[in-house]
């Protein structure tokens, strides 16, 4: 058996008979990182050291007991490197567990490896990264999607049995599509983002990456719940989310949002989404064609309200307390300036000058402002179509992955990129991406996302319905060959 491409839930079958150790399940995986990471570059480390002390005193008997679990850069983990991937914190060591890495500690798992992602999670594709590349495993010319391209490319993989990440505008369900795995973007207060390094507060959630959506609802049952050092998140009563898997869909109501199915989508893209709305139909569920009305002005708006809390929350890299300082500064103005100069990538300085433009005296009224009203005409589009329907689908990206390098000079084209994913963060509700089928690109085959979209503290149902997709087709079973 090759252990390393087992799912989390046949991981936990087999822990359980006995017939498998955590060490060696984590022993599998690390020979697979060993075999395949120099071509796929996911992990930006992996320290197994504290991983296998843990590993030989599990207990399998939890939740997700003996179980390793890889993390994206952004998540504080003690006595790990914490970077966000950015040289700013090149050389910081987390002193403290996020509560996420907390719970799953709890939980039994454990936490392990640094994960590759866009610097302070900045972009689609991963590209952005200070430190290195990371290749999508079903072609290494191509990018993984982002920002959490490496939670996504090592879980596709087969170097990680699950992962977490984060999504702020995408950063989960994009590079899940990308590369042919399950990424699930919880309520916004669903999970506490205590001990994620901030990008923009109001849009930011923590959330599982897996090879399937069982195991997606797995993890979420160890990661949700109310955290008093996250006064965001929300004291809804946590849900058992493996509860409704397995249940049919007699009843549910699918919207079809027609501003999700417009010209410039990759027509294969197109496709194999259509055939999963049929699908659907053939399941029992009934599509309604719905509509967004202020779906087109989501990017606009994303990009006002995401860039200004950013410029606020990336303040505080300023060289003094902890991570890059400048040397031979004159004063400390200069240390400042030249500190930040030095750290920063260029994507995070364009939006850190863009968002402190739109909140300038004399600009926040015509930008910030108006993008706050807007986002609330978005959430309440939203609100109405949940009116009718328990959950919404479209493609989770427009396009399949991407050339390494072919927008890397083009910073609008790369923000399209997240033009179906970020609403859900402007409106705080849940969403889920997975496998739908294969695009061939020159004879390449290229895994195409399915989104479904839920109304919020809904995930058992949107796991439901995920779930109830996944097997009766059979993408989730195919795997790249690295
Ligand atoms: N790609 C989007 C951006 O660059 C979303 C990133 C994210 O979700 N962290 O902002």
């Amino acid at each position: 058996m090759d252990l390393h491409t087992l799912s989390v839930a046949a991981l936990q079958q087999q822990l359980r008979s006995g017939a498998v150790s955590p060490v060696e399940a984590l022993d599998a995986l690390e020979a697979r990182i060993s075999a395949v990471d120099s071509k796929i570059g996911g992990y930006l480390s992996h320290n197994m050291t504290h991983a296998r002390e843990e590993a030989l005193r599990a207990d399998i008997s939890k939740p997700l007991g003996g179980i390793p679990i890889a993390i994206k850069d952004v998540i504080n983990v003690t006595g790990e490197p914490c970077t966000a991937a950015s040289k700013i914190l090149q050389g910081y060591t987390a002193t403290y567990d996020a509560t996420v890495i907390q719970k799953l500690r709890a939980a039994g798992a454990i936490p392990f490896g640094r994960l590759n992602m866009d610097e302070f999670a900045m972009g689609s594709s991963t590209e952005n990264s200070a430190y290195q590349r990371t290749a999508n495993p079903w072609d290494l010319s191509r990018i993984p999607g982002g920002s959490s391209g490496g939670s996504a490319a090592v879980v596709a993989a087969d170097e990680a049995y699950a992962s977490l990440g984060s999504d702020t505008g995408g950063s989960i369900r994009q590079p899940a599509a990308l590369c042919g795995c399950v990424g699930l973007k919880p309520t916004y207060g669903r999970v506490s983002r205590f001990g994620l390094i901030a990008f923009a507060s109001s849009l930011d959630q923590i959330g599982p990456f897996t090879k399937t959506v069982e195991d997606s609802a797995l993890l979420l049952n160890a990661l949700a719940g109310r955290d008093p050092m996250d006064s965001t998140s929300i004291d809804t009563p946590v849900d058992n989310y493996t509860r409704l898997l397995g249940q049919d869909l007699k009843g549910i109501r699918i919207g079809m949002p027609k501003e999700y199915f417009i010209e410039g989508i990759d027509p294969q893209v197109d496709t194999a989404v259509r055939a999963a709305i049929k699908q659907y139909e053939s399941l029992g569920a009934e599509i309604v064609e719905v509509s967004l009305p202020h779906t087109e002005y989501a990017v606009a708006v994303y990009y006002i309200i995401a860039t200004a809390e950013a410029s606020a929350n990336l303040a505080r890299f300023d060289g003094v307390r902890y991570g890059h300082r400048a040397d031979n500064v004159q004063n400390i103005v200069d240390h400042y300036m030249r500190s930040r100069a030095e750290g920063f990538g260029e994507e995070v300085k364009r939006r850190i000058i863009l968002g402190t433009y739109v909140l300038s005296s004399g600009y926040y009224d015509a930008y910030y402002l108006r993008a706050q009203k807007v986002r609330t005409l978005i959430r309440q589009d939203f609100s109405r179509a949940f009116e009718k329907v328990d959950a919404l689908i479209c493609p989770t990206s427009p396009e399949v992955a991407f050339k390494l390098g072919d927008r890397s000079d083009d910073p609008l084209k790369m923000y399209l990129a997240d033009i179906f994913t970020i609403a859900a963060n402007l409106a705080g509700i849940c969403g889920i991406s997975l496998p739908c089928g294969f695009a061939n690109v020159d004879g390449t085959k290229l895994p195409v996302g399915l989104q479904l979209l839920g109304k919020p503290f809904e995930e058992a149902k949107l796991l439901q319905i995920a779930h109830a997709y996944e097997q009766s087709t059979p993408w989730h079973l195919e795997r790249p060959v690295v």
